[in-house]
């Protein structure tokens, strides 16, 4: 069997050595950071120098810095903080399974055919609420899109909202290290980040706060995090998700996003009836959302895995099934092409021979599926 080759870093990334060096000289720290002694004291000091870094990283206040199971959770958190404070929640139409699941009564704000949300819609729909009512209003927009890659046009969204004075929420999971951004630049009220899509470990990260913004706690119990989040903080992890922060930035971000540019242009040059989604967009620069017609995502997941390939459609349930998209539904594709698509997203490990592999594998599925003949370029 051919050695592995890991394509997938938007479902998880491989813990950065780094990572895995400041955790293990973690293990011993067994301390509950809020005991009042010795090792207590430890256990608190790298909770902090943690929150600190973070702090310092993203632009805001280490008080403002609430440390969440992930990403999940922190979206969770403000939506559920929101709702609880009466508000109506306006959501784009492709944000991540955390947030779109979490609330029922939601206004989608549509998306255009480039994967952008619709800023004239975000205005009108903004207007029409205000018109109705006085009731907090919330505006929900990620950074970037896990399935595309797009970048969303945050600032403008947050002048718009600002303007009717609506709060922001923004899922940062997928920008977070692959882009820069800070809390204080993108100025919205709330905002989430997960460890493990930057090389930390599974089961930490952020919900942070605007300091005039008082949440509910999801989670009841002590008082932990400042009453905001109960429950024992997850030391190691909070440990592996700071050494994560500072090393995600040393990453070749410029050579991946050549290796993402060359792969795209290589099938294109061969096959150039392939849809390529958001490409037209500023868009992270690991990933691409790519289609091979006439072949579903299923067949072409199934083919690579039997490469030793490891892809992702997208959007799995937890059955393991590939279901159609909702971010390429939004943006108009119809059923059939989307399910006929594969996210490739690439990371630090990744080679110009992985590359080359993935694009002979690629040619050779949609060849035997489809009896395509490439181009001579
Ligand atoms: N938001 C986005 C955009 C994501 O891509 C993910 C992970 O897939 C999440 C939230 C959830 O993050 P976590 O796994 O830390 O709960």
């Amino acid at each position: 069997m051919k050695e592995m080759l890991y394509l997938d870093y938007n479902a998880t990334a491989p813990l950065l050595p780094a990572v895995i060096n400041a955790m293990t000289d973690t293990f011993k720290v067994y301390g509950n950071p809020s005991s009042i002694h010795n090792l207590g004291r430890q256990a608190r000091a790298l909770m902090e120098c943690v929150r600190n870094k973070i702090a310092n990283v993203l632009e805001t206040e280490p008080a403002q810095i609430v440390f969440t199971s992930g990403a999940t959770e922190a979206n969770n958190m403000a939506l559920n903080g929101f709702l609880q404070k009466n508000a109506k929640i306006i959501m784009s139409a492709i944000e991540h399974e955390s947030m779109n699941q979490t609330i029922p009564n939601k206004i989608m704000l549509p998306v255009l055919k480039n994967g952008q949300i619709d800023l004239d819609q975000l205005g009108k729909i903004l207007a029409e609420e205000r018109s109705h009512h006085q009731a907090p209003l919330v505006v929900s927009i990620m950074l970037a899109n896990n399935e595309t890659g797009v970048i969303q046009p945050l600032k403008k969204a947050v002048e718009i909202a600002k303007h009717y004075n609506a709060w922001i929420h923004c899922d940062c999971a997928q920008a977070l290290g692959k882009i820069p951004f800070s809390f204080k630049d993108l100025e919205v009220d709330s905002l989430a980040i997960s460890a493990h899509k930057i090389g930390g470990p599974k089961g930490v990260g952020a919900l942070i706060l605007n300091e005039n913004l008082k949440l509910p706690s999801l989670i009841i119990g002590g008082g932990q995090e400042r009453g905001r989040r109960a429950g024992t903080e997850n030391i190691l992890g909070i440990v592996g998700f700071g050494t994560a922060i500072e090393e995600i930035f040393r990453q070749p971000w410029g050579q991946i996003r050549k290796l993402r540019d060359t792969l795209e242009k290589r099938l294109k040059d061969q096959f150039s009836e392939i849809p390529i989604y958001g490409q037209d967009s500023p868009r992270l620069p690991n990933t691409t959302y790519i289609g091979m017609p006439g072949v579903s995502s299923q067949t072409q997941l199934m083919a690579f895995d039997l490469e030793n390939i490891a892809l992702s459609s997208g959007t799995a349930c937890s059955s393991g099934k590939v279901k159609p998209s909702h971010v390429l539904k939004a943006m108009g594709i119809q059923d059939k092409a989307a399910g006929e698509t594969l996210r490739i997203s690439l990371g630090w490990t990744t080679t110009q021979q992985d590359i080359e592999r993935l694009i002979d594998v690629w040619c050779r599925i949609y060849r035997r599926q489809t009896n395509k003949i490439p181009h001579v370029a």
